[in-house]
């Protein structure tokens, strides 16, 4: 492929990606979306591997580790389960970084990479290694921390060590440094150590940012991880020269960038205190549980759930991570579809860090074919509970939580919630008495006008619906 049709392949495929991220902007088009999405990566690929750039000799090479990352990917797609796939984004995100980091040292090993460089851009060469390394480290220790988060491996409570901002602060000097030795290394075996040097302490600094996370604030660091993965990328584009490479890296690192800045706003945090982790919270102390609930919680039965919701005029459904894990949203949209034709007004409220990656709900929705048009954001039906007569949460916990707003010593105190327990009844349906993802008490469990429907979701959905339709 000449030089030129490569060229003007990369600009296609950049106005592809372009495209592709407008088209993921609502559900009703991210279908599109994401077929933009795939032509553009794969002209991408076509015009990479078949360009000017690739030798003969090195296309077996990349072909064979096309086949094998290739294979890695399809099974991994195929196999991997709904609830699993916050955890598969983050070991993706790992990837990008361990690709920049591989990239930097190979290309600061490669001496045909700095040949023909003047003094200057040999200088601005080694910089976008280092700066690249260090992206690249941080970006694939913290999602290797966050992979082990979000499947619970690793617990959700933050480790906050004493002092952790001084050790970020002297971690940050050493790395400038050290840049410094490494700039002025006389031979690539001398600017090793300052090299390797810096990759520890990226990789122990992406470690403790993520562990230093508690368990409500993690929405925030997988976007923010989403967008360092961007960079990282637009950082190997950089050290290949590579200007696809810059612009796509750079459009993942901006659009993750602004979706932290959302997930900020959702938690009604600072962007600043959830990086620097726990911040305001005592050093080497597990967050504060807030005053444990009092009073009794009222069980109900799924027969007793579908008579209420079918004398209901309004309902609310609140579809958490449970409904993730009991995949129960086909049974949730055929409930919704019966209810609909009795003429009941059901509306879905969604929330904006419900489940464990953002928009998660609103994919589960997608796939179970609920209309659009019922599925509403938090801000623009919450002033309606206290019209609903039947509000019913389907494995959700910490954003149906009242302590956010009643308990000053919550540690989600100030996110805003789904206000369920303004309604006539609320139905919490879940399997026990368990917290939610931030290991939060939930006062909403003790309210007088809330009803306990215990059990997988999915079984006792399909008790409701069997009941409804008899
Ligand atoms: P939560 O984790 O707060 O609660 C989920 C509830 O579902 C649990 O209390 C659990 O209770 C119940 N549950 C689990 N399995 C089932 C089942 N099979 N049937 C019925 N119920 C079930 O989820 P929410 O969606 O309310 O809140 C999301 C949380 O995750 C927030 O804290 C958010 O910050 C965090 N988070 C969100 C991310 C995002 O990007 N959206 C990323 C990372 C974290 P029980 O065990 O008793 O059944």
């Amino acid at each position: 492929m000449s030089g030129n049709l490569a060229t003007v392949s990369y600009i296609g495929a950049t106005i592809l990606f372009i495209l592709s991220l407008g088209g993921l902007s609502s559900p009703v088009s991210s279908r599109r979306g994401n077929l933009y999405g795939m032509i553009g990566m794969t002209i991408a690929v076509l015009a990479t591997v078949f360009g000017p750039r690739v030798t003969m000799a090195g296309l077996p090479w990349i072909i064979g580790a096309m086949v094998v990352g290739g294979s890695i990917g399809l099974y991994a797609a195929r196999t991997v389960q709904m609830t699993q796939m916050p955890e598969l984004v983050a070991l993706m995100h790992s990837l990008v970084g361990l690709a920049a980091c591989l990239v930097g040292f190979a290309n600061y090993i490669d001496p045909a990479a700095a040949a023909g460089l003047t003094e200057a851009e040999k200088h601005i060469h080694e910089i976008e290694i280092y700066i690249g390394i260090f992206i690249g480290a941080i970006t694939f220790s913290g999602s290797i921390i966050a992979f082990g988060k979000l499947s619970g491996k690793i617990g959700g409570n933050p480790m906050l060590l004493p002092a952790r901002h001084w050790l970020n602060l002297a971690g940050l000097l050493v790395v400038i440094y050290f840049g410094r030795e490494f700039l002025h290394a006389a031979s690539v075996a001398e600017g090793m150590t300052p090299l390797i040097v810096m990759t520890v302490i990226a990789l122990l600094f992406g470690i403790h940012m993520v562990m230093a996370i508690g368990g409500a604030d993690m929405p925030v660091v997988v976007s923010m991880l989403n967008s360092y993965s961007g960079w990282a990328a637009a950082a190997t584009g950089f050290m290949l020269s590579n200007d696809l490479l810059i612009v796509t890296g750079a459009l993942v690192g901006s659009s993750g960038a602004i979706l932290s800045y959302i997930m900020c706003q959702a938690m009604n945090r600072h962007f600043i205190s959830v990086i620097a982790g726990g911040f305001g919270t005592t050093s080497g102390a597990t967050p504060v549980a807030g005053a444990a609930p009092a009073g009794e919680v009222v069980p109900i039965l799924s027969a007793e759930t579908a008579e209420l919701l079918s004398e209901a005029k309004n309902v609310i459904i609140v579809p958490g991570y449970g409904m993730a894990v009991a995949q129960a949203q086909h049974t949730v949209f055929e409930i919704t579809r019966h209810l609909r034709e009795k003429g009941v007004n059901v509306r879905f409220g969604i929330h904006p860090v419900a489940g464990r990656m953002p928009g998660h709900m609103n994919v589960l929705l997608a796939e179970a074919k609920v209309p659009y048009d019922i599925v509403f954001e938090m801000d623009e039906l919450n002033d309606d509970f206290p019209q609903t007569d039947v509000a019913i949460v389907i494995g959700a916990n910490d954003i149906v939580n009242p302590a956010a707003q009643d308990d000053p010593t919550s540690p989600i105190a100030g996110m805003p919630v789904l206000e369920v327990w303004k309604a006539k009844t609320s139905i919490v349906m879940k399997r026990s008495m368990a917290s939610g993802y931030a290991g939060v008490d939930n006062p909403l469990f003790y309210k007088e006008n809330n009803r306990m429907l215990f059990g997988d979701a999915k079984k006792m959905l399909d008790e409701v619906l069997v009941v409804l339709k008899s």
